[in-house]
């Protein structure tokens, strides 16, 4: 059996529901798991570079100002709430810098954990429910925020480890895991999860998409995909050729028997073969 996780960053309370509707209908239709990577308090100035707001802002118009939480969207909790096939985990907490770092990307510990223990008190607010599972901001953990994601949460996924940005104590299981070529693996309570990249970007060639996704599949038990709803929705129209390669993607994902469609949750349940 192959496994195959589904992770949309970015969702936010600044977003309308409409865009995860038309994306993510064939994977609900079929029963299909999809994990929302939600920010639990979003920064109205969330930049990816100085005076660029991020595109999950797309449809922010400046009417809110500072941070907004996500319990704040009545309309998109309520959609979210009617499907079980959706699922949450912790996408940072404002997703901005801190400094000039990017929110988890720096060793001011206080900070670190004010940050997690705030988004994680936004997803309670908001009915979400302790979120079992985190992603930070670009991928980017530093060794003190590797350490304090993993005191709160069972799951964490990312690009990629390295010996740097991982805590000291963990170098003899890491050491294993380098040497075995798994992608994935476990320390204490928290299963850390790798992966190939963000096949589902409009930086890649439509054509191949699929292909590639199928391939990555095929060459490891647990693939986690990574994907951002806004790239579909760029300059405020729909890509109805990208929003395609998802939708074929999910019918590819219901009709092989040997492949099944999880949750972070299902990995933190260990329901999941990880290597
Ligand atoms: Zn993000």
């Amino acid at each position: 059996m192959k496994y195959v996780i589904i992770r949309d960053d970015d969702t936010n309370a600044l977003m309308p529901v409409e865009y995860l509707e038309r994306l993510y209908r064939p994977f609900i239709q079929r029963n299909l798991p999809v994990n929302l990577a939600v920010i639990p308090n979003v920064s109205t100035q969330a930049s990816y570079a100085p005076g660029r707001l991020e595109k999950f802002l797309i449809a922010y118009r400046g009417n809110e100002k500072g941070c907004v939480p996500i319990g704040t969207n009545a309309e998109l909790l309520r959609y979210l709430r009617c499907f079980p096939q959706y699922n949450f985990v912790q996408h940072g907490s404002r997703h901005e810098f801190v400094g000039n770092h990017y929110e988890f990307d720096h060793d001011d510990r206080a900070e670190i954990a004010r940050r997690l223990d705030d988004g994680i008190k936004f997803f309670e607010q908001a009915g979400l429910g302790r979120p079992r599972g985190f992603v930070a901001p670009y991928d980017q953990l530093s060794r003190v925020s590797m350490e304090e994601v993993a005191k709160r949460f069972e799951v964490v996924s990312t690009g990629w480890f390295e010996l740097g940005r991982i805590p000291p104590a963990w170098w003899p299981k890491y050491a294993v895991k380098k040497m075995s070529g798994a992608a994935h693996w476990r320390v204490g309570n928290t299963t850390l999860l790798s992966h190939p990249g963000c096949h589902l970007s409009y930086h890649r060639s439509y054509s191949l998409m699929l292909q590639e996704i199928e391939r990555s599949i095929e060459s490891r038990t647990l693939t986690v995909l990574v994907t951002h709803w806004w790239e579909y929705f760029r300059d405020g129209r729909a890509d109805d050729a990208f929003i395609d390669v998802l939708h074929r993607t999910a019918d590819y994902l219901a009709s092989r028997e040997y492949l099944k469609v999880v949750s972070f949750n299902d990995v933190a349940d260990r329901k999941v073969a990880l290597n």
